[in-house]
């Protein structure tokens, strides 16, 4: 099997038919696999995606095509789901793909073909050239991406996502990361190997919705920091140290002032101001700390990241797996 597409599906039913019609079109491309695996992990949809999946099975799209689908237990994110795709992809380079046709095979194929004329590089990563995006979400992208490279331990390439196709050492490389909060992004970019980046521009969604709103984007750039860097943590040192100098200087002042002076006693407003401020700053400092601490009492669980409910094979096999990975 030359290359493995892994395809994270979640409530995809009606994406499934026309993403199996664009790979068999695509496989008949000059640059397409001689043999390709396709890697379908269903997320805990509600609908009838896994249905749509093996029946789609009982009559392959394609001579060249072999597909495996496998079930979670229940909806355990993408992040869970691609690395259920990878701990089950056979091919010699591996790739992802979304479900929902924004991402073109076609873009996969033309990874695969750097990958075979540059033996150097390890991965190839398709990089959005333009986003049908609102102009504020398109700001905070920017912002995310410049915050994160500022403080980060590993350097993001902006709008790169998971849309690549990578070589075995890669894909064990992910598989060697047991963690729980997955943060794609930042893994690929933590193990290294040498990245390509082309461009691509995302297509429309073809059926059903994005289940990303404005907010659990905004949580999932949190996660992101937090799961690459402990910059923040050292920042609340930082602003500790800052307030503690000023605090010294100011009661200097105000001992300098009651001696020399004398104190009359306005200076209720500053009192609470600044009570207020420094209760604020010690909220803040507790809520990072908890936000690592909560990750590390997860991690330390040590639970599997996904567990599968049922598995199918091209050949017929179909396992009702035990919830064991
Ligand atoms: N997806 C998934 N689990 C989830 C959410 C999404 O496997 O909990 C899949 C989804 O089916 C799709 C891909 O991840 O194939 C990208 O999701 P989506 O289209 O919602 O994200 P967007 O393209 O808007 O970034
Ligand atoms: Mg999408």
């Amino acid at each position: 099997m030359e290359l493995t597409l892994i395809i994270p599906c979640h409530n995809e039913a009606e994406n499934i038919a026309p993403l199996l019609a664009r790979m068999a079109e695509c496989m008949e491309q000059l640059d397409a696999p001689d043999g390709l695996e396709l890697v379908f992990v269903d997320d805990g949809s509600t609908d009838v995606t896994f249905a749509k999946i093996a029946q789609a099975m009982d009559a392959p799209a394609h001579p060249r095509i072999s597909m495996k689908a496998i079930e979670l237990s229940r909806n355990f994110g993408k992040e869970a789901a691609m690395l259920a795709g990878l701990e089950n992809a056979r091919g010699d380079l591996v790739g992802f793909i979304d479900a929902d046709l924004q991402q073109d095979p076609a873009t996969s194929f033309k990874m695969l073909n750097y990958l075979r004329e540059h033996p150097e590089v390890d991965c190839v990563a398709a990089v959005q050239e333009e986003r049908h995006e609102g102009r504020v979400l398109k700001w905070f992208k920017r912002r995310f991406y410049k915050a994160f490279n500022a403080v980060g331990d590993v350097e993001l390439p902006a709008n790169a996502s998971d849309f690549r196709v990578f070589r075995r050492n890669v894909a064990d490389a992910l598989m060697s990361m047991p963690e729980y909060f997955r943060f794609s992004k930042g893994l690929f970019a933590w193990v290294g190997f040498r990245t390509h980046t082309i461009p691509y521009t995302p297509a429309k969604r073809h059926a059903g919705s994005t289940s990303w709103s404005f907010g659990s984007l905004m949580g999932y750039a949190l996660g992101g920091i937090v799961s690459f860097t402990t910059w923040p943590l050292r920042l609340i040192l930082y602003v500790g140290m800052l307030t503690s100098l000023v605090s010294i200087i100011y009661l200097l002042v105000v001992v300098f002032e009651y001696f020399v002076v004398g104190i009359n006693v306005p200076g209720y407003p500053t009192l609470i101001c600044i009570t207020l401020l420094f209760a604020g700053i010690v909220m803040l400092a507790l809520g990072i700390f908890g936000e690592y601490l909560g990750r590390i009492y997860i991690e330390g669980k040590h639970r599997p990241v996904y567990l599968t409910r049922r598995m199918i094979e091209q050949d017929g096999t179909d396992q009702e797996a035990d919830g064991l990975r």
